[in-house]
């Protein structure tokens, strides 16, 4: 199995998937969270909540690996119900404290086939107390998936507020004729062609095109994987909205990003002039 690496003395599929359902009924699993940023005025766009799951034998157990073994065993919908309920119980916590922080998180396409899951976001949105509007669903595209289903299903999600973003775009599955016909919201460039942007003249002319394309089709464009300042600069440059990346912050847990905000985020919006400044190359 990919991204296995790393786990003291890999176990087979099974096995993992049932050390997964414990970790799933036991809250062995928690969600770490990574800050965007919008690129022209360095204001903070959202944060996209990650899963992360430490088991007690096998240690840290990369998440291309369990929603992987969550897919293949059946436990995909309970992991996207658990995801969902803790980025909206972290979201109301922000706002106790007064942070309004715009969430995203990855739904996987398997779960995107329940013709239930608008109303049951819709529902836990209520139930939790979080505008829908502050929601984004992550989706990668898949070659199995039923386009009309599919259609259905997202524009009841667009319907209710929520946003759909289509994550890793450029690799995998992703097709132009899906973007023409579903009606995501935002398109994340896949961090491959980000991470090369500054050095492949070829990366960059796609970079470039995918930007065009989603501004075109009136989607917010976001840059996956940006790790240097080079390369924000370059984002900025052609014209791609927001920023993801280890640059401004790795995925970090909620009490830690929330400190994030409140200190390196002011640092981040005068580095790109969000208040009026000049435009600076960096915060160091
Ligand atoms: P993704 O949704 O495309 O998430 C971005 C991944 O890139 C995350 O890896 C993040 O830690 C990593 N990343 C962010 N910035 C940088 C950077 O500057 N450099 C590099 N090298 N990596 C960066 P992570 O957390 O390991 O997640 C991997 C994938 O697993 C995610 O890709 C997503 O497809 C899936 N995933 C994670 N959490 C969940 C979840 O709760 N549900 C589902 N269905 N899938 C999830
Ligand atoms: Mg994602
Ligand atoms: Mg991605």
């Amino acid at each position: 199995m990919s991204g296995a690496a790393g786990i003291r003395g890999v176990p087979g599929e099974s096995e993992l998937a049932t050390r997964l359902e414990l970790a799933l009924e036991r809250g062995g699993l928690s969600l770490f969270y990574q800050p965007k940023i919008h690129l022209r005025t360095g204001a903070l766009a959202g944060v996209e909540a990650l899963a992360r799951w430490r088991d007690p034998d096998l240690g840290q157990v990369p998440p291309s690996s369990f929603v992987a073994v969550a897919e293949l065993f059946g436990l995909i919908d309970a992991l996207t119900e658990w995801v969902l309920k803790e980025a909206l119980r972290q979201w109301t916590m922000w706002a106790e404290q007064g942070l309004k922080v715009h969430m995203s998180v990855n739904v996987s396409a398997l779960s995107l086939r329940d013709p239930w899951l608008p109303d049951y976001l819709h529902r836990s949105c209520a139930q939790a107390g979080v505008p829908c509007d502050q929601l984004t669903v992550e989706v990668t595209e898949s070659a199995t998936q039923h386009i009309v289903r599919l259609l259905q299903t997202l524009s009841r999600l667009r319907l209710k507020g929520i946003g759909i973003a289509l994550d890793d775009f450029g690799t995998g599955y992703s097709s132009l004729l899906q973007l023409r016909q579903l009606p995501y919201s935002e398109l994340k460039v896949d961090q491959a062609f980000v991470r090369e942007a500054t050095s492949s003249r070829e990366a960059r002319v796609i970079v470039k095109a995918v930007i065009d394309l989603a501004h075109g089709l009136g989607l917010i464009a976001t840059a996956e994987g940006v790790e240097d300042m080079e390369t924000l600069e370059l984002m900025r440059d052609l014209g791609c909205d927001d920023a993801q990346g280890y640059l401004l912050a790795k995925p970090l847990p909620g009490q830690a990003l929330a400190e994030w905000v409140l200190g390196e985020g002011p640092r981040w919006r005068s580095a790109c002039g969000g208040a009026g400044e000049a435009m600076p190359s960096c915060p160091t």
